[in-house]
């Protein structure tokens, strides 16, 4: 059977043509399929570490690698606000982060993440962020919204978290007994992100399966996209 081997072959060699435009000039990790580009060997090991954790806590939710994933370091992020740890562009495989020693001097005082010890934080970062690229990479038939991109890198990056550092973050307001799904939308997520977090993630936490909530969201099932109300 000639065809199965070269259809193979075929797959193999645009599985490594897409590692290696992904990963051009940076340092491949443990696991081939990610790298970092940093300045320094010491930020690689560091960044790659959290990655390669953070990678196999997503699957535990079900979201998986399909093409290669970079982490460029970067010294500071033109994102959505002038406080921006970390950001993923979409249709790129390419995540942007600041080092682990910029995060005491970016995050804001009030933030809900202040609380964490940086250290911490920035390993949950990495979560939220390869969660975005995860998502970016499945199959999906529908636009998804920016509250369900950010429902599932916070669910995630909450998920992540050691219990205790969780409990602590989680002192920062009274949690919600119950968050109906439509208070998750786009409005609250643009005016009041740390607010959109953290009830995302009391909605997770509530649902009897959150994984297979964010599982709906992957695959374009379920949405918190508002309805249009413009005629
Ligand atoms: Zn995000």
């Amino acid at each position: 059977m000639p065809a199965r081997p070269t259809a193979l072959a075929s797959v193999a060699a645009l599985a490594i043509s897409a590692a290696v435009g992904a990963l051009a000039d940076a340092t491949a990790c443990g696991d081939p399929m990610l790298a970092v580009d940093a300045p320094d060997a010491a930020i690689v090991e560091r960044v790659c570490t959290a990655a390669m954790t953070a990678k196999a806590q997503l699957a535990t939710c079900g979201l998986t690698q399909s093409r290669a994933v970079r982490i460029e370091i970067v010294p500071g992020i033109d994102g959505p606000s002038d406080t921006c740890v970390g950001f993923y562009q979409c249709g790129t495989d390419t995540i942007a982060l600041v080092p682990p020693s910029a995060v005491p001097e970016v995050m804001p005082g009030d933030s809900v993440f202040a609380t964490l010890d940086p250290q911490v934080y920035y390993d949950s970062l990495v979560v939220h962020e390869l969660a975005h690229a995860l998502m970016d990479q499945a199959e999906c038939a529908h636009p998804r919204c920016d509250s369900d991109k950010e429902y599932v890198a916070y669910a995630m990056q909450f998920l992540s978290l050691p219990e205790s550092a969780r409990d602590t973050l989680l002192s920062w307001r009274e949690r919600p007994q119950e968050v109906p799904q439509e208070r998750l939308n786009d409005i609250l997520l643009w005016m009041k992100p740390d607010i959109f977090a953290f009830t995302a993630w009391a909605h997770f936490d509530g649902l009897d399966d959150g994984c297979a909530f964010v599982q709906g969201i992957v695959r374009g099932e379920t949405t918190l996209q508002l309805p249009d109300f413009l005629p």
